[in-house]
């Protein structure tokens, strides 16, 4: 772990105002985008099954819906904190404009651990959750999405009470919904997916062979693992993958220096993707700490699990062969280990870039939702690959034009268009 006291709240704005600067925005714009617009944090009183009642905190945040209407997942996570929440909901909104999607940024979550809640107790948080927050969310105000532990299952839960509650058919009022009851093809894969259509482009414009490439992962959730699948099936090998152990409170790294085999790890995996050490160490797999997957000799490196993993410590672990570091998670990567990579001189593609399959593909599944018609996987597969390729490439264009980092080139795209579109709107 880090020794510095990490707030994502005040690294995004950090990020923002360093961009803001080199924008030359005024100072009401700054004013508007450095805050988020709309915060509602309330309590979720949940009986559980021993009878007993506990009372959770809860929290939505709407940084900004000058685009479209804020968008973005909901977390469940025991160290959840408003700062992370509100560094997240600021993210959505610049990934959202990044990829050009008609939607703005939000987010949300609840302090849990849903290790320790029955599926009955998660079923009753989820709806206690839209029951806190009805009156602010909808199709066309504020459409939440799956994140950190949280499944299609829960955004189902939410829907029905939505849709209770509103007395009508609502499928657009949340995304990553089970295929059947209107989720969209391919939304599983899209975050991990387009993570990888954009290391595919980077690796070319390094002139490196995607099928002579290999990689290692942090984290084993659903990014990680479609991100593994991808690669794979372009011929790349991923070496080790890192995950989290919730019994010995503490993350391990699994390397098997032939290549890591997808299948099989999924078939050790409890549904959080948190990976059996014994049995894995059965099937050949080194066990190492949990930081080592940062120190492998791999030509990418993929954060793919939390935020502050990269930082002032860890990012000394990195190896001289490391080419490209894909953000698959957001905010992995402190400002102090972004200024090491960037002197390192590795090509950095940035979270919200990076990541921005899953939004892609949920916006694809809002149109299907509200059109109530539904695209072949083909064509959501072949509509997220367009649209990650061309935004990497406006990134990647900006980036070597100015001769500047991918993360400033994305931000000054995504700000710029977040900006001009709060001034026409009257806003500033
Ligand atoms: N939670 C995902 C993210 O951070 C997806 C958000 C969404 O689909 O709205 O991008």
């Amino acid at each position: 772990m880090s020794g510095e006291a990490f707030n994502p709240f005040r690294m995004a704005q950090q990020q923002f105002d360093a961009i803001a600067e080199q924008l030359g925005l005024d100072e009401a714009t700054r004013a508007l985008l450095r805050t988020p617009d709309k915060e509602f944090h309330f309590n979720i009183p949940i009986r559980m099954d021993d009878g007993s009642y506990q009372v959770f905190r809860g929290f939505r945040i709407q940084h900004n819906d000058a685009r479209g209407a804020c968008k973005g997942g909901i977390r469940f996570h025991p160290q959840e904190t408003v700062d992370t929440v509100r560094a997240l909901a600021m993210w959505m909104t610049w990934k959202t404009a990044v990829v050009d999607i008609p939607l703005g940024g939000g987010k949300g979550g609840v302090i849990c651990d849903p290790h320790n809640l029955s599926l009955r107790e998660q079923e009753a948080l989820c709806r206690g959750w839209v029951r806190k927050i009805i009156e602010n969310v909808g199709p066309d105000r504020d459409v939440p999405a799956p994140d950190v532990m949280t499944s299609a299952q829960h955004m189902l839960w939410m829907l029905d009470e939505y849709e209770v509650l509103t007395g009508r058919h609502a499928p657009g009022f949340i995304t990553g919904k089970p295929i059947g009851l209107g989720g969209s093809l391919g939304r599983t894969e899209s975050t991990g997916y387009g993570v990888i259509y954009a290391v595919r482009e980077a690796l070319g414009e390094l002139n490196m062979r995607i099928e002579e490439s290999t990689a290692s992962v942090q984290g084993f959730g659903n990014v990680a693992q479609y991100a593994i699948d991808l690669f794979h099936s372009y011929g790349g090998t991923v070496i080790a993958v890192s995950s989290w152990d919730q019994k010995a409170q503490s993350a391990f790294t699994f390397r098997k220096k032939g290549g890591v085999d997808l299948k099989q790890l999924r078939g050790m995996t409890n549904s959080y993707g948190e990976i059996n050490r014994d049995k894995a160490a059965d099937a050949g797999y080194e066990v190492l700490p949990g930081d080592d997957w940062i120190e492998q000799e791999v030509d990418v490196l993929i954060p793919a699990a939390m935020e502050n993993q990269v930082n002032r410590d860890t990012v000394k672990g990195i190896k001289g062969c490391v080419r490209i570091v894909a953000e698959g998670a957001n905010g992995p990567t402190t400002p102090a280990a972004d200024a090491v990579i960037r002197e390192k001189g590795i090509w950095l593609i940035p979270d919200f870039l990076a990541n921005a399959g899953g939004v892609t593909c949920s916006y694809f599944e809002q149109v299907q939702s509200n059109m109530n018609y539904y695209w072949t996987r083909d064509e959501v597969i072949a509509k997220l690959d367009t649209k990650m390729t061309d935004a990497y490439f406006a990134v990647s264009q900006m980036a070597h034009r100015r001769n500047i980092p991918m993360r400033d080139a994305a931000y000054m795209i995504a700000i710029a268009r977040v900006a001009e579109a709060c001034k026409m709107r009257g806003w500033v």
